[in-house]
């Protein structure tokens, strides 16, 4: 495995078999084959597809047929619906006329995990299966099996007996199959020859295209879902440039983070996941999946997809001949430190409070800092930024000792002790007066109005000799990550070790529009490697459309600067860069969950919601939970109606427990385990 992966690093250097180099610093969609998925047409340049899952019992036929309505009217231009066993597979026929008495002739997907008998009955039913193939023919009992080449090779005739039958039923109908695999539920025969990894799961989905393939079967899209982008990304990546070499060609992509969780974070998670690779061109249709009512996830595809609408080329930027980091493992840009910014620490945050009139202590709560008058003293919150930027007007009073104030050079006080100047690129290099400690220094990116100017890089050079330079990198280009993303390659390839912040600015309208930009500009690049901080702000005054506008609710926010500093410790954490509160990896629940997701989920957030880097799975069943919750440390998943299993990792602590009591033992578990601490 080890040669494998070796031998495509190799070939990622190649500029003619790797379109992600010029992707890197230029937008261009990936060309994927054209799949029809009964009267829709996906990939091969349409427009991404939108889509999401239902959450009823497949066998209420009219709970199913009015939640899937919904979602139609939200904007799905595709529905899936699980199908646990053959009841459910052969209800869909009901489900199917149903929709189309009331005049909605949405392709229908089965989503389909052990049951192949399901699967070719729902195959000659609706326009699409999806099967995973971590589980459409092995069982997963996370064992470690040792296999000899002839061993494995017995396997795969054995997945070729098993599949090939719902590959025929589908070419015959004209049915269309996505083979989506999950991180969660790699097989144990995947995780033995290739353990837990994107190659992993490429090889995983590789095995059912090739017999597909050997069908003269076609329709077909993939997915590589993971809770962790980080994971999902690296994989999708890794599955284009493998389908690219082995085939010449690259099948659909369906994009999607799985178990995301609800709220803030959910869309955060998902628009780092999805966003990252629509940046990259990969993606061909997307499903956000969140533990909320599934017409809820509709608005949040089209806010991601929204911003790739009549998206062109960068204009110009320098072209590149080598890439000087690999997209398909994480390693982090290698930087000094610059005090507490760069080199092995967490990226900082800073937060920009230039708009504010005056900013007074209790303005620090924030941004993490809860000032008591009466003992004069701070109480700092785990989502504390780093840094404030607050322009022309230096902070006065007595700021807690772990944050510091960066103000614009020509009112910067030298003497002070917590103030620190930021310098545009051309005055830093004239500057006769600079910090001993930390000079902020901004770069424009390639600014293409400006044309593409290499003397910029010459002054970037002479700058980066000072040891106290940190580059705040920006840039108002229409493609700005990779206008971003370029300037790291110029700067790896030039030995520049300073280390940098991202500054992002968004010009959207709602909240959860900024949240989308924000994620995606940022966490494409955090996901790479690429900065030691990070700053969000507004393009000129923010504008936070709060309301129910548009027919629409959006994400509540009461102060702006709190929404960014969030934001921006949600970034990290959904990068796993800095982890600075509870990691919630929960199911969105469809026709097989067992228990109220969304009413549980918030009840568990409630109690543990103050335990740093702890992170807790909720998943709806047994059949699927275990595998799907990947790398949590402690799982919640329905076993039965009303019971509970408890997980610490993947082992099984206690089975079938209360659902009345299931919270209150999951704590007890924690306690257990070392993993509790007292709330504050
Ligand atoms: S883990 Fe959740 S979404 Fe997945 S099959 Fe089970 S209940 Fe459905």
């Amino acid at each position: 495995m080890g040669f494998f992966i070796n031998f495509l690093k190799k070939e990622t250097l190649n500029p003619l078999a790797y379109n992600f180099l010029t992707a890197s610093c230029s937008y261009q969609r990936l060309k994927t084959a054209e799949v029809s998925i009964g009267n829709l047409k996906l990939g091969n340049g349409h427009p991404i597809r939108i889509q999401t899952m239902t959450t009823t019992d497949t066998m209420d036929t009219l709970a199913t047929v009015e939640q899937t309505i919904r979602c139609i009217e939200a904007g799905a231009e595709l529905v899936r619906i699980t199908a646990p066993s053959k009841n459910e597979a052969l209800n869909l026929q009901q489900i199917k006329d149903e929709l189309h008495r009331r005049g909605y002739y949405t392709p229908l997907v089965a989503d389909i995990h052990f049951t192949p008998n399901a699967a070719e009955i729902a195959a000659r039913i609706i326009e699409k299966v999806r099967v995973n193939p971590g589980n459409y023919v092995d069982k997963k009992k996370f064992e470690f099996i040792e296999y000899t080449d002839a061993d494995y090779l017995e396997e795969i005739d054995r997945i070729r007996d098993r599949f090939t039958p719902l590959v025929k039923i589908c070419k015959e109908y004209g049915t269309a199959m996505r083979i989506g695999t999950n991180h969660g539920s790699l097989s144990d025969r995947i995780m033995s020859r290739y353990g837990d990894s994107a190659m992993g799961m490429v090889e995983s989905a590789m095995e059912f295209l090739r017999i597909a393939r050997d069908e003269s079967y076609h329709n077909i899209i993939l997915s590589m879902k993971s809770s962790n982008p980080q994971v999902m990304v690296q994989a999708y990546r890794l599955l284009v440039q493998t389908m690219q070499q082995e085939f010449g060609i690259c099948y659909p992509l369906h994009l999607g983070v799985t178990e995301a969780g609800d709220g803030e974070d959910g869309r955060i998670k998902s628009a780092i996941g999805i966003g990252t690779l629509l940046e990259d061109g990969i993606g061909d249709t997307i499903r956000v999946s969140l533990t909320e009512d599934p017409e809820f996830e509709i608005p949040v595809c089209k806010d991601i997809v929204s911003r790739y609408n009549n998206r062109t080329a960068s204009v110009a930027l320098p072209a590149i001949d080598k890439l000087p980091y690999s997209p398909f493992e994480y390693a982090r840009r290698k930087t000094f430190a610059v005090d507490n910014i760069g080199g092995k620490q967490v990226p900082v945050v800073v937060a920009d409070l230039s708009s504010r009139d005056s900013i007074a202590p209790s303005d620090l709560q924030s941004i993490g800092y809860t000032y008591d008058e009466s003992t004069d003293k701070w109480a700092i919150g785990d989502a504390a930024a780093d840094y404030v930027y607050s322009a022309e007007r230096p902070i006065t009073f007595a700021l807690p000792g772990t944050l510091k104030n960066i103000v614009n050079a020509s009112v910067w006080d030298a003497s002070s002790d917590s103030q620190f100047p930021i310098f545009s690129l051309a005055d830093f290099v004239a500057a006769n007066s600079k910090s001993t400690r930390i000079n902020f220094v901004m770069v424009d990116c390639f600014n293409e109005n400006h044309g593409v100017l290499p003397e910029q890089m010459n002054t970037i050079q002479q700058a980066a000799t000072d040891q106290t330079v940190v580059f705040c990198l920006s840039s108002e280009n229409r493609n700005a990550m990779q206008s971003v993303r370029r300037m790291f390659i110029e700067l790896t390839n030039l030995g520049i070790c300073n280390p940098v912040v991202l500054v992002t600015d968004s010009g959207m309208h709602t909240p959860d529009e900024h949240l989308i930009h924000f994620a995606t500009e940022t966490g494409a690049l955090l996901l790479d490697g690429m900065g030691d901080g990070i700053s969000l702000g507004f393009n000129g005054k923010a504008i936070m459309e709060n309301t129910k506008a548009k027919g629409r609710t959006y994400l509540p926010v009461k102060d702006i600067y709190q929404f960014t500093n969030n934001t921006a410790f949600s970034i990290l954490q959904a990068t796993r860069t800095r982890i600075s509160k509870t990691e919630y990896i929960s199911c969105p629940s469809c026709g097989r969950t067992l228990f109220d997701l969304q009413e549980t989920t918030a009840k568990i957030r409630a109690v543990t919601n103050h335990l740093k880097g702890v992170k807790i799975a909720i998943m709806g069943c047994i059949v699927n939970g275990p595998g799907e919750m990947a790398d949590a440390d402690f799982g919640y998943v329905g076993s039965g109606p009303g019971k509970i299993t408890l997980y610490r990792s993947k082992e099984i602590v206690k089975k079938n427990v209360d659902s009345e009591v299931a919270v209150g033992e999951l704590i007890q578990l924690l306690k257990d385990s070392g993993a509790w601490v007292e709330p504050a």
